[in-house]
This record gives C-alpha cells, structure tokens and sequence, in this order.
C-alpha cells in the first residue's frame, strides 16, 4: 500500500514538475508538505513520538518511490527522516524532542546535518569548527559546508570539537534553531545535479547556544554522526535505486516506440543486453539495500550492509543513467527528455554520506573484522 500510494504521488505530482523544478533550482516546499501529510517526512519515528510509526524498510520502499519522481525532492526527505529526525529521536532528551522533534514531523518544517567542512569531508574526526562553554552557553566558532537544506531548515544538529586533545572523542552534537545570531548562511551551490534542493555553508561566529542544547553527552558526537550515517546510507541508497529505475522506465518506454532500421530498437539485441545489465544491477542493488533495512529494524548490526547497499546503488544509478542517454541517443542529451537529468541526479550518489571509496574501506574493514585479520 505504502508503495503504490509513493508510487501514485511521483506519478501525479513529481514527475510532471522535476524538470521545472531542476531547471530553476526551485525547492519543492508544496511537494514536501504533501509529504508531509502523507506521513512522509518522518517515516520511522514512532507512532508515541507523533510519527509515522513505520519501519526502515517502509522509508527504504517509499525513498526509492519518491526519488524515481524527483532525486531532489527524494535528498530533502531523506536529510530530515535519517539525518535530522534519527540522532533526536536516539539521544534527544523529552524537552529537546518537543522543540526539534515534533515541529519537525509533518512536512512544515525540516531539519539538516552539518558535519562536513571546507577542510574535511571523508576526514569527518578532524572537525576544526568548536564549541566552547562559557557560563550557561555554548559558544560555537566555524564553518560547515555542503548543508543540504540549508537555505529552508529550522534547525540543524551540528558537530563540533569541546575537546581538541580527545580528537574524534572530543567532538560533541549540538541542536542549534535557524535563524539564530551568530548564523549566517554562504551561497547557494550551483550544483551540477538534485538541483532543486538547496545546498550552502552553514557559518557559525560567536553563535551563543543554551548549554542544554548539546545532543547526548560531551564527547558523544563522532559517535552519533557515524550511526546516523549509517541508516542515512540506506536512505541515500534507495535514492539511488530510484534515479536507476526511473532511468530503466524511461529507456523501456523511449526503446518500445523509436524505430531504427524498420523495427523498434527493443529488437535489437545490443539494446536488450543494456536493458538486461541495468535491470540485475538494479535489482541486486535493491535487494542489498532492503537487507540492510531489515537488519537495522531487527536490532542487528547493518553498518557493512548498509556500505555495500550504498556503493552498490550509487554505481547502478550512475550506470543506468548513462545507458539510458545511451539508448536514448540524440534525445537521451536534451533536456527535453528526463534521462540527461537522471545522468546529473544519479553522480552525487557515489559522493554524499560517504563517498564509494569510504563505502570500499567500511567493507573491508568489516569483512577483515569478520575474519579476525
Ligand atoms: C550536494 C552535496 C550535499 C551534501 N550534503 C551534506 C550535508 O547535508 N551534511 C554534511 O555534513 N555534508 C554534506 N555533504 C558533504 C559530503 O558528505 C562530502 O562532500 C563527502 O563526504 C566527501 O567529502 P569531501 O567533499 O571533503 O571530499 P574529500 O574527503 O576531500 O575526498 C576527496 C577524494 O578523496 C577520496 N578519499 C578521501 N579519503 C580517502 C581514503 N581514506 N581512502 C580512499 N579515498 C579517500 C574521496 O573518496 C574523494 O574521492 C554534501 C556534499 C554535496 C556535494
């Protein structure tokens, strides 16, 4: 059901106006608060914290819907459900969950994630950007770049050092209102894909903050930013299945019409061997994906799954992109058709939440943990 009704909404009320959309780098506020009232915006939260109650295989299956629609609309749900709405709902305490919990549920308002810097992005432990206590007060100094819904959040969780000599155990999680003196936002990215989501540095100069606005206890955030990651990856990854299956349909429905040489090129065979890779590479994608989910909702542990869910998504959305141009040839290059969209959309996959190179070292490291080397 959940799935036909995310199917239904991209059908009726995203793929009609994505191109529009990406071509004026316009952030989908109605389309959110659809999502919103569809209970979208905050799939797993419990039912008792005021959410949707539902599970991480249920956002997996409505991520990859919503994004087959709109890649950029797809980023937005998935930084306030797994970035924003997941490290409240593991570490906020019931004062901070009334005030960046429940606000936050129904598609009014939405959250971000700022962990990355100018200075390091792989590197997340060498936060440069502090948080010093003066009194009752936080005080943070530094900046946070690449924050996806920068422009539109109202609140952010933020990771900063408390204690430099601890290195990644000195860095503490912060829930810090937007606006708010002493934070001012850089420009806008002019990005070369999910051009309709906003994406700018987050600037913090003498940014006073409450003292009960930290996130769990001092010293906690490293560990929060890598589970929260975790999960995100699984959301990313079904964002990347949906940007691959998008590019599926639109080569099947292109192929089935254009005629070449007195026939439909689905004739031909090398378009069939194209349309056949992309297909097992979607569909192992998916099934890596919708396993790391439902080890995440059984308790176990998903870090490796949900890493090879991602890396594996991301290069089927890239490879399913780039045949779609290719099927579509001459028209697959204009934006008349979606597929040069998809090309575009389909790259960042492979870069946030952990590039496919981070995805390579987490395998590996987990497989070698495996095998006690
Ligand atoms: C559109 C967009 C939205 C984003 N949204 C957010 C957000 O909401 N919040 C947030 O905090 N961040 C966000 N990011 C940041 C994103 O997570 C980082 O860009 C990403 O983690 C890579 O970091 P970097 O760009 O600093 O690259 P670097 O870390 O400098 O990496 C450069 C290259 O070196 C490689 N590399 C680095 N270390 C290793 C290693 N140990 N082994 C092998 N290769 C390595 C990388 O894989 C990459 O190819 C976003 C980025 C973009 C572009």
């Amino acid at each position: 059901m959940l799935q036909k009704t995310c199917r239904d909404f991209a059908d009726n009320e995203l793929i009609p106006i994505a191109g529009q959309l990406d071509k004026n780098h316009t952030y989908p506020k109605e389309q959110v608060k659809k999502l919103g009232e569809l209970g979208l915006m905050c799939v797993d939260v419990p039912e008792a914290e005021g959410g949707t109650g539902l599970d991480y295989l249920a956002y997996a299956i409505a991520m990859e819907e919503i994004s087959r629609g709109c890649a950029s609309t797809g980023v937005v749900m998935s930084v306030n459900n797994s970035l924003y709405l997941g490290p409240i709902l593991n570490y906020a305490t019931k004062e901070q969950k009334a005030k960046y919990l429940t606000p936050f549920l129904d598609g009014t308002k939405v959250g971000c994630f700022a962990l990355s810097e100018p200075g390091n992005g792989s590197d997340a432990g060498a936060a440069s950007t502090t948080a010093m206590l003066d009194g009752k007060k936080w005080i943070l100094n530094g900046t946070k770049s690449w924050i996806t819904n920068g422009y539109e959040a109202e609140a952010t969780v933020v990771f900063a050092t408390t204690d430099k000599a601890k290195k990644h155990k000195g860095i503490s999680a912060f829930l810090v209102p937007k606006p708010t003196d002493g934070l001012s936002l850089g420009k806008k990215e002019d990005k070369l894909g999910i051009r309709a989501s906003s994406t700018c540095n987050l600037i913090f100069e003498d940014c006073q903050i409450p003292q009960e606005n930290i996130l769990g206890e001092p010293g906690m955030g490293f560990k929060i930013a890598m589970q929260t990651l975790d999960a995100g990856r699984i959301g990313i990854a079904s964002q990347a299945l949906g940007i691959a299956q998008a590019s599926i349909d639109s080569a099947v429905e292109y192929a089935a019409k254009r005629n070449a040489f007195g026939a439909p090129i689905t004739k031909l065979q090398a378009i069939q061997m194209k349309l056949a890779d992309m297909e097992v590479k979607v569909h192992s994608a998916r099934l890596l994906t919708w396993q790391a989910a439902v080890l995440k909702d059984k308790g176990l542990s998903f870090t490796k799954e949900a890493a090879m869910a991602k890396l594996a998504a991301s290069e089927a959305a890239t490879f399913c992109a780039h045949q779609c141009i290719q099927i579509l040839g001459g028209m697959g290059y204009v934006t008349e058709m979606p597929a040069e969209r998809y090309y575009r959309d389909a790259r960042i996959t492979e870069i946030y939440e952990g590039t496919s190179e981070i995805q390579r070292l987490v395998i590996a490291g987990n497989l070698l943990k495996e095998y006690g080397v």
